[in-house]
């Protein structure tokens, strides 16, 4: 225990204490992790760890606990956050479930599998099925789970039909058609043609454009 710990709050904190706890909370090894509800957990060098409540403006160190100072845990997520490397309040980091590159998502939907910039699909987006190997292109995104759309008048939901089954229940569905299905008219794509297979997201793998407009343009 040092002195300081013992020092009784009504003291008054000098400018030079402040700007050396200012200096710490900036430079000392800490891993702060969001938790939802505006809690974060600090662990710092010492593997001790703090839980910061931002909301509150508190936190569970000795520091904060005993002398009631905007600790350097405060201080830290605070600059965590202003410079983009932990998720502000109401939100969580969530990996791209295709690349895994740290995406900050609402807290309300972290449980969902998300997609990067790079890897999100949006109607035109072409894909792979990893069942099939087939090339894709899609229609639709939904934001409805697969286990919440039922394929046409069967029994079946999206994340029961056979072959989904590996895949996330919670996942959003995507709609695709096959482009070699297309018939192309002088009107444009003939509607009739035109049938929409439904998949949980994982399902498809997002492919670079350029590849598959070269390989339809080979056959
Ligand atoms: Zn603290
Ligand atoms: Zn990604």
């Amino acid at each position: 225990m040092t002195q300081a710990r013992n020092t009784p709050a009504s003291l008054p904190t000098s400018d030079s204490e402040l700007d050396r706890r200012s200096i710490r909370a900036r430079a000392e090894p800490m891993t702060v992790t969001a938790l939802g509800d505006a809690l974060y957990e600090v662990e710092t060098d010492h593997e001790v760890s703090y839980l910061v409540d931002l909301d509150a403006r508190r936190c569970s160190c000795p520091d904060y606990t005993f002398r009631s100072v905007r600790c350097k845990h405060l201080r830290r997520v605070a600059i965590e956050i202003t410079e983009g490397r932990t998720p502000p309040p109401g939100r969580l980091a969530v990996e791209c479930a295709t690349c895994g590159e740290e995406l900050f998502v609402p807290e309300e939907n972290a449980d969902r599998s998300h997609y990067c910039e790079d890897h999100a699909l949006e109607p035109g987006a072409f894909v792979r099925d990893r069942e099939t190997g087939d090339r894709l292109l899609v229609v639709s995104v939904s934001d409805r789970r697969a286990d919440r759309v039922r394929i046409g008048e069967s029994a079946y939901s999206v994340a029961t039909y056979p072959n989904n089954r590996a895949y996330d229940p919670a996942d959003p569905v995507v709609g695709a058609v096959y482009p070699q299905s297309v018939t192309m008219t002088e009107r444009g794509p003939e509607p009739d043609a035109l049938r929409v297979y439904s998949f949980p997201r994982s399902r498809l793998d997002r492919v670079d454009q350029s590849n598959v407009l070269n390989d339809l343009g080979s056959h």
